[in-house]
């Protein structure tokens, strides 16, 4: 066979989403796992942005007919209270919680379709390296049918999308430091009551002062309970994880009564989830995916939408540097910054949660969020004075609307060109930047357009002279998009709202 262009070991999210995005690029791709699919894995917990990501994909009918679980957001215990949150109470929009069985055999099958050869039980043991150090050939074992065989698969270039293990980037030598040790334990109860104060699809999430605990609801009834816990602490406990699993059950007040009395209907596993990224994301012709370019905490719930992320935008880098070698420096280096700052935004999303814990003087909260390499990552404090601006505006929106609201740049709004992906090619276009930071791409809106609009004008005006002037659509989803970029743009202080010259 000829070889292929790109090689992708592991299909899961990352994986699975690269090789639908290079197939129908027109790229030959060979997509490897270790596994026969539909195989398990935890992380079923999805929120209602990942539909964007449907769509790129084309699967967004097939998800809709698997019937997963949609839940409208999370219920958390922290203490002494019960708090639940909607995703989206305005619109009402849903996550899911997937099976992750059915939910990555359904992103094979569609890489399958687009033309991806996809080849199971194919365990990726090494990478083969040129002389010039890139990566010419993966070493793959095969066991078909109990039958063993070891390969090399050459190709143009490669994808570590191999999760925790990171088989390639290992290699290569990315990986970065870790943060503190986290066990997470989990356990599938077949049977479990359902709550009266909360909604049972909602993700759970129960602070507890050693650890925390967090559940959701598949579609086939089964409940899946996890705990997390630090891992020296149990190392230095002496106590079996059966054990720590159930006493930790035994002190729960929001998910142990659901499941009080029920035995775990398959054996409870242990799964590392310990916080790590990498140095780079792109290096010697390969590119790292989903959890072998970085791990975020569980807690966030947003692990398979930052692999599925990664997957359709790594696709776009490897075309941008198979076929436009010029552009080949600046969609690395794209891909780095987007890996680089999704790792902070989750890492902010986590530690937000940890500050937030009644138990935050306690050993597993403090820990977690002090971290060093949290620390390094982001400045909590100008997160927060972030999120309230954002706050702030949405409120002004909501109680001003747009014929009341005069916006105008600050001193520090520049328009700049920086990458952005355009028909599946890393390219320069014009961004709103604030110094170094990217605020607003030209992914979704003409960044030039709208930046040219804001000089003091209404919001109304705004979004007319925007739908005038543009080719998008007159939709609710256009005047969302534009609220969305007021908003960042407000957030991070490039622009001004006036609410004083109010309309007769
Ligand atoms: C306790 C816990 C709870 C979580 N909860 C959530 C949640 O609620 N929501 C959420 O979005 N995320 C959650 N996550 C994270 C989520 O599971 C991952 O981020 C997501 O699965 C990453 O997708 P991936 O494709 O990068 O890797 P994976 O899904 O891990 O897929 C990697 C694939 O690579 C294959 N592979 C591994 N090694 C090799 C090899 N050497 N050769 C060939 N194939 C190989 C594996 O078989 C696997 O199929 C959770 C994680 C943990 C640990």
């Amino acid at each position: 066979m000829d070889a292929p262009d790109v090689v992708i070991a592991g299909a899961g999210p990352a994986g699975a989403s690269a090789a639908i995005a290079l197939a129908e690029l027109g790229h030959r791709v060979v997509l490897l796992d270790r596994a026969r699919f539909p195989r398990h894995r935890i992380g079923e917990s999805l929120p209602p942005k990942v539909d964007t990501l449907f769509a790129l994909l084309g699967v967004s009918r097939r998800i809709e007919q698997a019937g997963f679980v949609r839940m409208a957001g999370t219920t958390v215990h922290q203490g002494d209270h019960t708090i639940s949150h909607e995703f989206d109470p305005e619109r009402g929009a849903l996550g899911y919680q997937v099976d992750r069985a059915r939910f990555d055999q359904l992103l094979l099958d569609r890489a399958r379709e687009t033309g991806a050869e996809v080849i199971e039980e194919a365990h990726v043991l090494d990478v083969e390296r040129g002389s010039d150090g890139r990566a010419v050939g993966v070493q793959v074992r095969h066991t078909d049918g109990g039958h063993e065989s070891i390969e090399v698969i050459p190709g143009s270039f490669f994808v570590d999308a191999t999760g925790t293990s990171g088989v390639l980037s290992r290699a290569l030598g990315l990986r970065r430091k870790e943060s503190v040790r986290t066990l997470a334990i989990s356990g599938y109860f077949a049977k479990s009551r359902t709550p009266d104060s909360f909604p049972a699809p909602n993700t759970l999430f129960e602070m507890t002062r050693t650890g925390w605990i967090w559940s959701v609801l598949l579609a086939d009834g089964r409940r899946n309970v996890t705990i997390g816990v630090d891992l020296g602490e149990l190392k230095s406990s002496g106590k079996a994880i059966d054990a720590v699993y159930q006493d930790r059950l035994e002190e729960s007040l929001l998910v142990g009564p659901l499941v009080r009395g029920e035995e775990p209907s398959s054996p409870i596993a242990a799964h590392d989830a310990t916080g790590y990224t990498s140095e780079r994301y792109v290096e010697c012709g390969c590119l790292l995916a989903g959890d072998a370019a970085s791990f975020i905490d569980p807690l966030t719930s947003q692990g398979v939408y930052k692999a599925i992320h990664s997957g359709i935008h790594g696709a776009a880098v490897i075309n941008t540097i198979l076929r436009r070698p010029a552009d080949a420096e600046t969609a690395i280096a794209y891909y780095d910054e987007l890996q680089r700052l999704a790792h902070e935004r989750y890492t902010e999303v986590a530690v937000g949660f940890y500050r937030a814990s009644p138990f935050a003087d306690e050993p597993f909260w403090q820990v977690r969020s002090r971290s060093e390499l949290f620390l390094e990552a982001f400045s909590l404090e100008e997160a927060r004075s972030r999120g309230d601006r954002r706050a702030r505006f949405v409120d002004l929106m909501r109680k001003e609307g747009g014929r009341s609201l005069r916006v105008a740049k600050t001193a520090a709004f520049t328009v700049a060109l920086r990458p952005t992906i355009e028909a599946g090619f890393v390219v320069r276009a014009p961004a709103v930047v604030k110094g170094r930071e990217l605020v607003l791409s030209s992914d979704r809106l003409n960044v030039e357009l709208l930046a040219s609009l804001i000089d003091g004008r209404l919001v109304a005006d705004v979004f007319e002279g925007y739908l005038a002037a543009s080719s998008e659509p007159r939709s609710q989803e256009t005047a969302r998009a534009l609220t969305r970029a007021l908003g960042r743009l407000y957030e991070r202080e490039l622009i001004t709202v006036d609410h004083s010259s109010r309309l007769p």
